[in-house]
């Protein structure tokens, strides 16, 4: 869509707590009243989606993403019913969202996961650059949100820690208005959120906010409303791999938002969401039947993190008790958590690119991994429309087709020096 013909979207918010309502978005985050944690929604105005084919990249669907400003973005997944893997797992109606580089499929994502999603609805939701946007991340959110700001010239600072710095690469150069802070010293990403915390209290900085930010949610959305609005139908069921469980979250959202479209069906989408074995804190209390987390000192947290293959699948503190989060949205979906190990997704990853023809992302494949296994078990049937979320792929492909460039950081702090008087001096 040209600038001209952009419009903003019309859209309320709502509390997932107390239900309240908010009519003028100023980038809230939650609710101002006195109870437990929840979710804000939002509600968009128009209740039946028009996908607009003119737009630019995931614009297309912005009837239901809160936009206020014309985002540069080429974060479209692309959705296809698969032919291969579905013949190799023996299912009659696979469908296959894609996030990442694969220019057969025209899929032209080039940071290669769909946390490239999250970026455009997150930056077009604010009215100007007034502020400077903190973003903490493993690794892939922050690679998304400086390409997209880069693109767009906006202000961004980004906290990553050491093992996320490899994963700050573009085919493009960044632009000045990204910085990048990395925290050293052992450090994993609940550091990285803390200082970004610490950062983000400052005058003239703004917290992204994670899964709290509708736009974010929204975004991630996306991936669904590509599948559905391309297949016709709401699936029976829908896997992906999580870290945090926002874009478990977000798919709930959007299969429902579609539900109340009408013209999709009324399946109740069926979550399937996977964590990487040894760690899988929602995966063990949903096993339990808990709404809260079981405890975990943070010394096993850590051992059992450093073995994941997946290492963006390394959320402390996901948003799984939150009204309107992880438990909620498995409770209401009749949905499933599984555990996959390093090997069983090493092994997905080979067939998916056997048979589909292109490379996955480690946490992709761990999504394809459970996928496998819920085939051979046979807990979903064969003739059941199933969607696979490959939340990142083409990576190697990408890096074979164009040359990368790394970003250095601009600040290196180490974990145990961290604190707010040294944040303060340094940003504030
Ligand atoms: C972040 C990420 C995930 C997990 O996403 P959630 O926020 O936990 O839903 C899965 N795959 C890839 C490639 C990711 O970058």
């Amino acid at each position: 869509m040209a600038s001209k013909d952009f419009k903003p979207t019309e859209y309320k918010l709502r509390c997932f707590g107390c239900g309240k309502e908010f009519t003028r978005d100023n980038h809230l985050l939650s609710c101002d009243a006195d109870h437990g944690p929840a979710f804000l929604r939002a509600e968009y105005e128009k209740k039946q989606i028009e996908v607009h084919k003119g737009a630019r990249g995931m614009f297309r669907f912005g009837d239901w993403l809160p936009l206020r400003r014309v985002i540069e973005n080429r974060a479209l997944p692309v959705a296809y019913r698969s032919e291969g893997l579905a013949s190799h797992l023996g299912l009659s109606n696979l469908w296959i969202v894609f996030s990442g580089y694969w220019p057969d499929r025209r899929a032209d994502m080039r940071t290669c996961t769909f946390k490239e999603q999250e970026a455009p609805p997150v930056l077009s939701r604010f009215a100007d650059n007034s502020r400077i946007l903190v973003v903490a991340s493993a690794g892939n959110t922050a690679r998304a949100f400086a390409e997209v700001c880069s693109a767009n010239d906006i202000p961004l600072l980004m906290v990553v820690h050491e093992a996320g710095l490899k994963c700050m690469w573009s085919t493009k150069p960044f632009s000045d208005s990204v910085k990048l802070v990395a925290v050293t010293g052992d450090a994993d990403y609940f550091d990285a959120i803390r200082v970004s915390g610490m950062i983000a209290k400052l005058q003239g900085y703004v917290p992204e906010g994670g899964a709290k930010n509708v736009a974010r949610r929204d975004g991630m959305g996306v991936s669904v409303l590509a599948a559905v609005t391309t297949a016709g139908r709401i699936p029976d069921n829908y896997f992906q791999a999580v870290g945090s469980g926002t874009g478990g979250i977000s798919a709930w959202e959007a299969a429902e938002r579609l539900r109340a479209d009408g013209r999709f069906g009324q399946v109740k989408m069926k979550l399937h969401l996977v964590q990487n074995h040894p760690f899988t804190p929602m995966t063990d209390a949903w096993n339990h039947g808990s709404r809260e987390l079981l405890p975990m000192d943070e010394a096993e947290a850590r051992r059992r993190i450093s073995q994941i293959s997946a290492h963006v699948l390394s959320n402390r503190r996901p948003p799984y008790s939150v009204k309107g989060g992880v438990y909620d949205a498995l409770a209401d979906t009749g949905g499933h958590m599984y555990s996959m190990t390093n090997a069983e997704a090493q092994l997905a990853a080979w067939f998916f690119e056997e048979t589909e023809g292109i490379d996955l992302t480690p946490a992709a494949a761990v999504a394809a991994a459970a996928l496998k296994r819920a085939a051979e078990q046979k807990s979903i049937a064969p003739d059941e429309m199933v969607l696979l979320n490959v939340t990142g792929g083409g990576q190697k492909r990408l890096f074979a087709e164009h040359k990368i460039n790394y970003l250095s950081p601009h600040t290196t702090l180490r974990r145990d020096e961290v604190s707010e008087e040294k944040v303060k001096r340094l940003f504030g």
